[in-house]
């Protein structure tokens, strides 16, 4: 893919440096590293490699903003209308902003607007009408006592967030931190940095005080973990894959942080012979290949029933072999380059793995082209569950067939994995479907639908797919202590 498509609107590389207590600076060090268009394998920019030294300003930063800065004191209503604020800006600079994302992380331009876009202001939106709904109770107690809770802000929040949704996540931490009156100290993926940076930018614009939002560009290891460590953060919240998640909570034992992780899945897709087939075809195809195959809840194990299995797979292949790959920012375009190197070459390897192993191949299997990380809609069918491509997070364009007979047998394998972030089901069957959604351990079930989202929804892993859970009210919880005061009434 040599060649990319002008954008409407070409997106400026405004901020690429350390945004910490409302200024911009290099990092403490004076490194940067490269981030890439994953499209053409060209540098975009040069950014600020934070590190430990930077982390230690920017919680500074935080904690000053929070004890003594306006923030702590700001009526919960003001700081909503904040918010709000920041989500028009994002929506008046929302075709900017789609460029920019497209151009950092490599999914298609259309995607960026229909769905990374609205998906991000709707989540600053719905999360800005809690501001002023964040309350305790009063309790009924034994003796002439009155007690009451207060929800105060857990305090300064550490948020580390991954590459496939880099502006999407920066909303699903910046929103319940901020509606609780947090502080936060965010480090955006060294392959994604750009747009979370220019909404730093745009909260500043809106009159987010200086200090309540730090970012912090640089790397895992180093980044990454002196948030973890800092014996001034008093929460982490993280997404990525369950490895960087142990890693975290070993790193964060000594201080004993709050810790929420939204980590991946390997989410099984179960498709009845009585489904109406062409929506579950769609489904299935949007479930696995949208973003690229890189989504933490993407319906990579696909069970579909013996009765329909030849007829179904075929269907299938037929919309692999129709789907759009290439030039991201053409309008047209349905799947775009993974977002690294190290990616393209995980993804080649499971393929490798997958012909190894026997799976037969259906579709794709292939790059596309010579520049770019783009791979063909991989496709294998008469998958076994004990095969690598079933049990592991490829996290990429490659979908895994399986065969089931029926519904006792499929729930059992289904349930036979360490994860468990999501499932659908497909099935015109009532009692079906509602029997499915009881007994799959899995924090999210969709019937006749895949991946959808709402700011409402609550959103998180069973067992090895995360810790709590983010989005709607329960949202709210990770960025909040319980204070008891009792009032002797004697
Ligand atoms: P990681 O889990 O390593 O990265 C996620 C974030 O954590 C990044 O910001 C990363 O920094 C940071 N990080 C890495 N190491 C540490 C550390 N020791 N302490 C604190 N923060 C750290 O995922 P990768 O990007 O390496 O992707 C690897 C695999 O993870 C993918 O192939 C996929 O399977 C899975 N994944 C799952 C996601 C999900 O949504 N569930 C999202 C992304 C990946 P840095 O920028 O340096 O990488």
């Amino acid at each position: 893919m040599a060649t990319t498509s002008e954008p409407t609107v070409k997106p400026q590389i405004r901020q690429t440096e350390c945004f910490i207590g409302g200024k911009w600076v290099p990092a403490a060090s004076g490194k940067t590293f490269e981030t890439i268009n994953p499209a053409t394998e060209e540098v975009i920019a040069q950014v600020a490699e934070g590190d430990a030294t930077d982390v230690d300003l920017a919680v500074e930063a935080a904690r000053d903003a929070l004890e003594r800065g306006p923030w702590g004191k700001m009526d919960a209503r003001d700081r909503g209308a904040l918010m709000h604020k920041l989500a028009d800006l994002i929506e008046q600079e929302a075709e900017e902003l789609a460029a920019l994302e497209t151009l950092d992380n490599g999914k298609p331009i259309r995607d960026s607007r229909t769905v990374d876009l609205p998906l991000t202001i709707d989540c600053l939106r719905y999360y800005a009408g809690f501001a002023d709904k964040i309350h305790g109770q009063t309790i009924p107690v034994r003796g002439n006592y009155f007690t009451y809770t207060r929800r105060e802000p857990v305090g300064v929040a550490g948020q580390i967030i991954p590459w496939n949704f880099p502006m999407l996540m920066v909303a699903w931490k910046w929103g319940p931190a901020l509606a609780a009156g947090c502080t936060i100290v965010m480090k955006p993926a060294e392959q994604t940095p750009l747009t979370c940076l220019r909404m730093a930018r745009l909260a500043q614009k809106a009159g987010i005080p200086d200090g309540v939002i730090n970012v912090i560009p640089g790397y895992g290891p180093t980044a990454g973990a002196a948030i973890v460590k800092h014996p001034d953060v008093d929460k982490v919240a993280f997404t990525g894959e369950y490895k960087t998640a142990q890693i975290i909570m070993r790193d964060a034992s000594a201080t004993l942080k709050r810790l929420t992780f939204e980590l991946g899945g390997k989410s099984p897709n179960i498709v009845f012979a009585d489904a109406d087939l062409d929506a579950a075809a769609a489904g299935s195809h949007f479930g696995l290949y949208f973003n690229q195959g890189q989504c933490c809840c993407a319906g990579s194990r696909l069970f579909v029933e013996e009765k329909i299995y030849d007829q179904f797979v075929e269907r299938l292949a037929e919309l692999n072999r129709s789907r759009r790959v290439g030039d991201p920012f053409n309008p047209e375009t349905e799947q775009g380059p993974q977002v690294d190197q190290a990616q393209f070459d995980k993804i080649m390897h499971y393929i490798e793995r997958g012909n190894q192993e026997g799976a037969r191949l259906l579709t794709g299997g292939h790059r596309v082209g010579q520049r770019g990380y783009f791979i063909e809609p991989t496709l294998f069918v008469d998958v076994k569950d004990d095969m690598e491509i079933a049990k592991d997070e490829i996290f990429g364009p490659v979908l895994s067939v399986l065969k089931f007979k029926d519904v006792d047998e499929v729930i059992q394998r289904a349930n036979n994995t360490f994860y468990g972030l999501a499932a659908a089901v497909w099935t015109r069957d009532v009692k079906k479907a509602h029997h499915l959604a009881a007994k799959i351990r899995a924090g999210t079930i969709w019937v006749n639908c895949y991946d959808v989202f709402d700011a409402a929804a609550p959103f998180g892993g069973f067992k090895m797919s995360g810790i709590g859970r983010e989005l709607g009210e329960k949202g709210l919880d990770a960025y909040t202590e319980t204070k008891t005061v009792t009032v002797s009434l004697d």
